[in-house]
């Protein structure tokens, strides 16, 4: 497969941090969502061309520690971004921004031209499914696990979903089918029918924007082929924001974010970042050359 060899193991940390942020962050904001939208005068117009936009953001998490300076960006409607960088480079702290896990210092996010700080987190967050290496299933059934998109979607709904997502044939093999019942951890599928699970959820959200990590852990092959075929129909037509490990994504971005030290160093197109001859072709010589294409 075609992997960024190097930083594959840098992503469990992502994976743990976006997971811990997500899992306090939803408690917190149960409470507090609805009552804390933050009054922004003036309207904004909506542009539907631009999907998410950055507008001088800044950002750091501790005020001695400055990540990001100055930073914009315009992400344009069906756009791919890929961000690659090291461990600790601020691809999650991109996934925060975006999510609302934190806002920025000073700057604003934008959503289709409107400042996201003029939402609510549920609101906001219905624009986006997430759809990470390790999923997050809970004890219940696969129905349930994937109806947890769309707690609306009927079972008929669910069943089309993981057509989609190549998992309905996996699903029939089981005895239960979409009756059987998962353990909190899932452990009692694999990995790779974890993630097809995961990626059937994000089908019945039907967000405009994902963001995924790419998988990295090895699967059998077969279901590498299945959540490549998937993630592929996921990803045709959206806005997506992918923590890229393989050259063939990178290669295809829209845009590739290049992070380092927890901002973003510089951005553009693969050939143009080869071009460029900057960090971006700096870590493509140094680790990315050990891929097998
Ligand atoms: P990556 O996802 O690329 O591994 P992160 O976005 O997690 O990188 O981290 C970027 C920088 O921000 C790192 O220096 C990290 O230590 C710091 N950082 C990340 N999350 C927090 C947090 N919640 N509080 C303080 N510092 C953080």
């Amino acid at each position: 497969t075609n992997q960024f060899s190097q930083p594959i193991t840098q992503m469990a940390n992502l994976i743990n941090t976006i997971q811990a942020t997500v899992a306090s962050a939803e408690r917190i904001f149960q409470v507090f969502d609805e009552t804390e939208m933050q009054t922004v005068s003036a309207a904004d117009d909506i542009d539907t061309q631009t999907m998410i936009s950055f507008d001088h953001v800044a950002f750091n998490y501790q005020a001695d520690q400055p990540l990001m300076t100055d930073y914009s960006m315009q992400v344009q409607t069906g756009e791919m971004i890929a961000i690659v960088g090291p461990t600790g480079a601020g691809k999650s702290t991109i996934i925060n921004l975006l999510e609302r896990f934190y806002d920025p210092t000073s700057g604003v996010i934008r959503l289709k031209g409107q400042d996201t700080r003029k939402l609510t987190r549920t609101q906001l967050r219905s624009h986006f499914a997430m759809v990470l290496q390790e999923s997050w299933l809970f004890a219940g059934t696969i129905l349930e696990n994937i109806r947890y998109g769309n707690l609306e979607a009927s079972e008929a709904e669910v069943i089309a979903a993981a057509k989609m997502a190549y998992a309905d044939e996996f699903i029939m093999s089981l005895p239960a089918g979409y009756q059987t019942l998962l353990n909190e951890e899932g452990s009692n599928i694999s990995q790779g029918q974890r993630q097809l699970l995961t990626i059937a959820r994000a089908f019945i959200a039907n967000p405009e924007i994902l963001i995924l990590d790419e998988a990295t852990s090895s699967v059998d092959t077969m279901t590498e082929q299945l959540i490549q075929a998937a993630m592929g129909r996921l990803l045709h037509g959206r806005t997506s924001f992918v923590v890229a490990h393989r050259l063939s994504t990178i290669r295809n971005a829209d845009q590739i974010l290049v992070m380092d030290h927890g901002s973003i160093v510089e951005s553009g197109k693969h050939n143009e970042l080869l071009k460029a001859n900057g960090r971006y072709a700096e870590l493509y010589n140094s680790q990315f050359d050990t891929l097998i294409e």
